[in-house]
């Protein structure tokens, strides 16, 4: 193996990155398309040993199976992997009780949603149709929170099963006191501590498409409005109870601002004495390639559980419940789409590329056109069988099958604007194309129907690795059966 240019440190640092089970083995950043500023934030590797024989959790083999038995493209989920994702998640460390609820607008497909409900993990849900969506699914209502940017007017309704619902603006708690004033009832409040980051930004203040926290989030209520005594007296006027204290601003990996975070969100439950569960959301990264940082919950959580343990030193001894609330984490890595190659084109000359074209792109997996996230990809051949996968690598430029420049599959890293080249196995058309790091926020998230596209359908690979349907491909008459006939000409 040859890493060319890289430091004995930063080579010890990336062959545990290359070598780790959490990345896909294939992963390669072509040198040259690399700007010095994404250099520093991505490890750049290029090898030029043999393509990879595996993706994550699929072979030439496995991949095959899902497209003999749904066809091209397909989102295949591994269930063992779904399995140990639940089990770190569960092993959260927790001073006085833990809940953990699966932020369900990741992956919001049943199954998903059944098999977490089994594991006894609870449900966030982001509107009141996910609400119904739970519901459906066989997830009882009192394992379901809501937190919303549009609290549903059936809310009411939603109380009386037993859904717990997060307050996230003042509005929002206006029109929940309006309709409970008086009775007590328990309701959340979500706050926004004022500050925050997401997966693209570095930025705790400024804006990113991934900022869930801090003065440019839009997302619970600002904290100043807790301090200067808006909020309490809003619930003194309406007799509310509240029960939880709720902040999801999107903490990161990093063991000290996690432990700010739960110090200052533990500052808001001092406000009511009621208050019994500090939900401290998601945001727990993970990394999908190289140079991006897998969150060690062990490592974030301890600093969280002495902050609630000198929370009860200090306020009488009162013990509060932990609740998170992963998504990435839970599904991220879990899942794949898999795709094949339907064409292969080049330019020449100045900025010239090879270009793959999939059977799939920014209907299925958006994040790369909307955020420049970057996806492990492997290609595998079109026989299905590893002995095929061969020798020779090519630089190129993944783009979707939507007559949109921007479906690109190969952004620059954070710049959807900007393009990068991969090295890949050398593919012909007809090859498969496997995106890694497709659980979350795809299948569920897309472009969906742009060019009337119908949506992938999606499997669940056992623990043998067998594929099983849990959703079917969408039909051409689905996408277009709620237009009406006008007689206007
Ligand atoms: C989206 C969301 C989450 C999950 O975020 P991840 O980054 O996927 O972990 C958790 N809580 C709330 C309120 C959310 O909106």
């Amino acid at each position: 193996m040859h890493i060319p240019s890289l430091s004995v440190a930063t080579l010890a640092l990336c062959s545990s990155f290359i070598f780790g089970d959490a990345f896909a083995p294939n992963y390669h950043l072509s040198t040259t398309s690399f700007s010095a500023q994404s250099t520093a934030r991505y490890a750049t590797v290029s090898r030029t040993d043999a393509p990879p024989t595996t993706s994550v959790f699929l072979s030439p083999e496995s991949a095959k199976a899902c497209v003999d038995l749904v066809g091209s493209p397909a989102f295949a989920y591994s269930l063992e992997r779904l399995r140990d994702s639940a089990d770190a998640c569960l092993a959260f460390p927790n001073a006085y009780g833990l809940t953990v609820r699966y932020a369900m607008k990741a992956c919001p497909n049943a199954a998903i949603l059944k098999y977490f409900n089994s594991r006894g993990i609870h449900i966030d849900a982001s509107s009141g149709y996910e609400v119904r969506r739970a519901i459906s699914a066989g997830v009882p209502p009192e394992k379901i929170s809501l937190s919303s940017q549009e609290l549903p007017s059936d809310f009411e309704e939603f109380v009386k099963m037993g859904v717990k619902i997060n307050a996230c603006s003042v509005s929002q708690l206006d029109r929940f006191g309006k309709v409970f004033a008086g009775t007590g009832q328990k309701v959340g409040i979500r706050v926004n501590p004022g500050v925050g980051s997401g997966g693209f930004s570095s930025s705790t203040t400024g804006f990113s498409k991934t900022n869930v926290g801090g003065p440019s989030s839009s997302f619970g209520i600002w904290y100043s409005l807790i301090d200067d005594g808006t909020v309490p007296d809003m619930v003194a006027k309406y007799g509310l109870t509240v029960e939880r204290i709720h902040t999801h601003i999107g903490s990161g990996s990093d063991p000290e601002i996690w432990q700010q975070v739960a110090t200052k969100s533990l500052s808001f439950c001092k406000v009511w004495p009621t208050v019994e569960t500090l939900n401290l959301g998601g945001g727990y990264k993970v990394g999908r390639v190289e140079g991006e940082v897998t969150t060690d919950l062990q490592k974030i959580g301890a600093p969280v559980t002495d902050a609630f343990r000198q929370f009860a030193a200090e306020n009488g001894g009162r013990q509060l419940r932990l609740e998170i609330e992963p998504g990435t984490y839970l599904v991220a890595m879990s899942g794949a789409l898999v795709s094949t190659i339907q064409d292969k084109v080049f330019t020449t000359g100045p900025g010239s590329h090879t270009f793959l074209k999939l059977d799939s792109g920014m209907t299925d997996v958006l994040r790369p056109s909307l955020y420049g996230a970057i996806h492990p990809m492997t290609v595998f051949p079109a026989s299905g069988k590893t002995e095929d996968v061969g020798t020779e690598t090519e630089d190129v430029v993944v783009v979707g099958h939507c007559c949109e420049s921007g479906d690109l599959m190969t952004p620059k890293p954070g710049e959807p604007e900007d393009l990068a080249e991969r090295t890949l196995r050398k593919a012909e058309i007809g090859d498969m194309l496997v995106i890694d790091g497709s659980g979350a926020y795809c299948a569920g998230m897309s472009a969906k129907n742009y060019n009337s596209f119908p949506e992938a359908p999606e499997v669940l690979l056992d623990l043998d690795g067998k594929p099983h349907i849990i959703r079917k491909r969408q039909t051409l008459d689905q996408v277009f059966q709620n237009e009406v006939d006008t007689d206007l000409f």
